[in-house]
């Protein structure tokens, strides 16, 4: 059997650059797996994509409506991770009150572009490393023009800058780039609960400058030896983290005593 590339998606990078360790844990020791727990917030952005990738699938014709996209929401809402049952309640309504406006707001607006792709994933060949991307929804527009949509089910504003400066857009433009060499190419961040847009496109200096950072950073990531990583405290990160205890029993965990008292 011939060995596959290593993949490496914006979620495993961020991953990375937030806690190397955490990195580890997630995607490199298979130990890390019996501490992750599901998160309430994955489960409600997973349930609100469901029901887009459904509404703009011209395949699927079962949620067409405001009220289609409510039932839909109710049949496919996705349970773990919450607290208890009033708040999934709760997230559930806020849930439908975000995809009906967005539908709504979606059946207003004039055509402009025919959506080319939803969930697609797409994948280019950076060297010692393939660089993987699934794109929440693609649209072409009548010059030729392609569109990259990512739905932002949390954030609550997004501004061309955030577009800038945000690791998975440019990913998702070299993508694109590579699959559509010949098209113009831009990037979209929707976020569903103000129904705001921040726009971007990189130029074919900054695209070649961001691919040149992503090998080296793949190539680091790659190669870094875990097994003799240890793991740095952050007071952001690691009080609330699944991996705390796995990160507590290496000898130089530099956790301040105080911290280690109250999260026990
Ligand atoms: S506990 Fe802290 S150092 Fe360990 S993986 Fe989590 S965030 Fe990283």
């Amino acid at each position: 059997m011939v060995d596959r590339k290593p993949s490496l998606s914006p979620s495993k990078i961020s991953t990375y650059l937030a806690c190397a360790a955490k990195y580890k844990w997630t995607y490199a020791d298979e130990r890390g797996r019996w501490y992750m727990r599901s998160k309430s917030y994955f489960s409600f952005g997973s349930s609100l994509h469901l029901i887009l990738e459904r509404f703009h699938d011209s395949g699927d014709m079962g949620v067409q409506t405001v009220e289609e996209a409510a039932a839909a929401m109710d049949e496919s809402w996705i349970e773990a991770g919450y607290a208890n049952s009033q708040d999934m309640q709760e997230a559930l309504g806020e849930g439908k009150r975000i995809i009906q406006s967005y539908v709504q707001q979606e059946i207003d607006r004039p055509k402009e572009a025919k959506t080319l792709f939803v969930e697609k994933l797409f994948r280019l060949d950076m060297g010692c490393f393939d660089l993987i991307g699934r794109m929440d929804r693609v649209d072409e527009y009548p010059d030729g023009s392609l569109e990259i949509v990512d739905y932002k089910t949390q954030r609550k504003g997004v501004s061309d800058e955030d577009v800038k400066v945000d690791l998975a857009m440019g990913c998702y433009q070299l993508l694109l780039r590579a699959a559509y060499p010949d098209r113009q190419i831009r990037a979209t961040i929707n976020s569903l609960s103000t129904n705001e847009r921040g726009t971007g496109s990189f130029s074919d200096a900054e695209a070649a400058d961001f691919r040149n950072d992503l090998q080296q950073l793949g190539n680091s990531i790659l190669n870094r030896d875990y097994e003799g990583m240890a793991p740095v405290f952050r007071a952001d990160l690691c009080p609330h983290c699944d991996f705390l205890r796995l990160c507590r029993s290496h000898d130089d965990f530099n956790e301040p005593p105080s911290t280690a008292q109250e999260s026990s």
